[in-house]
């Protein structure tokens, strides 16, 4: 396995490999890996020859007051998972690599950026489609591997490989969980035991919402009525949103009906955690 830094050494790497007539496929993380990234760099590694993995915690995708200076990093550690895997390339670049003195280009989705998360986070997703093509013209992948743990940022950057004309196939592999059900999230490692404990209240509020469904309520309010008061019974999160919307389009649902996205993001203290299922 080989850690790469620069632009033109990844590109060059991806070059000879093409040649051969191999398959490459990218997992991009912001690392400090957890179970989550590995499963995606499982995926990736059943389907192409080789697999690279990017490593970048992205400055444009924070916002002013969040977290990029303490978000968690440990770059030995995810180095040493990813030798377990069998990754080929750790992509491993400086934030003046990707963003030089004078950078001034954005990659922007229209309407779907600014519903969901991107509400709370304005330029959140203007910072990821911004850095995934970014990585997608250095890296020169087959295949491109993404979480449903980040249902919204799937959707958003299968578009934009779509309107973009990138010809990358995208893979969404499932969330995986604690044994609790919370979903696994670099940011966990803000949470206190406490916070722990209680964030489980997420995954049993989508549990419910999907019961719901099954026994045939279609009511939208009625079934977030139900998620607000089983995670403000159970924890002391602070809801930011409990929404549903078409799992292709992110349209809102008024009924629910055909294959729904239930998204919710709650705060514990400063740590907004994400999770979603589709029912
Ligand atoms: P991050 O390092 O948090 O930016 O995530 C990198 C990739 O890993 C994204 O495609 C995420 O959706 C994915 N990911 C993060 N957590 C999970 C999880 N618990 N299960 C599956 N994929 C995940």
């Amino acid at each position: 396995m080989k850690v790469i830094k620069n632009i033109s050494d990844m590109r060059a790497w991806s070059e000879s490999r093409r040649i051969s007539g191999k398959r490459i496929g990218f997992v991009p993380t912001m690392g400090f890996l957890h179970e989550g990234h590995l499963s995606l760099i499982r995926t990736a590694k059943e389907k192409c020859e080789f697999v690279v993995v990017s490593i970048f915690v992205n400055p444009a995708q924070f916002g002013p007051n969040e977290d990029f200076s303490r978000y968690p990093r440990d770059f030995d550690r995810d180095r040493q998972m990813c030798l377990e895997e069998g990754v080929d390339i750790i992509f491993y670049p400086a934030v003046e690599e990707l963003y030089p003195t004078g950078y001034k280009t954005y990659v922007i989705t229209e309407d779907i950026s600014k519903i969901l998360c991107g509400v709370s986070r304005p330029d959140h997703f203007r910072g990821v489609t911004t850095i995934v093509a970014k990585l997608f013209n250095i890296v020169n992948p087959h295949v491109a591997v993404f979480g449903q743990k980040d249902a919204q940022q799937a959707i958003i950057i299968k578009r934009m490989i779509s309107d973009l004309d990138f010809g990358i196939e995208t893979i969404i592999a499932p969330i995986i969980r604690e044994p609790d059900g919370l979903a696994m999230s670099s940011r966990n490692k803000y949470l206190s035991e406490t916070d722990k404990k209680e964030a489980i209240a997420l995954y049993r509020s989508l549990k419910l919402a999907r019961l719901e469904m099954i026994n045939k309520n279609n009511d939208v309010a009625d079934i977030r009525e139900k998620m607000t008061q089983l995670i403000t019974s159970e924890s002391s999160g602070r809801i930011d949103y409990i929404e549903f919307r078409d799992a292709d389009s992110l349209v809102e649902e008024k009924i629910a009906e055909g294959s729904v996205l239930v998204a919710i993001a709650v705060y514990f203290g400063k740590t907004r955690l994400i999770d979603n299922m589709i029912v």
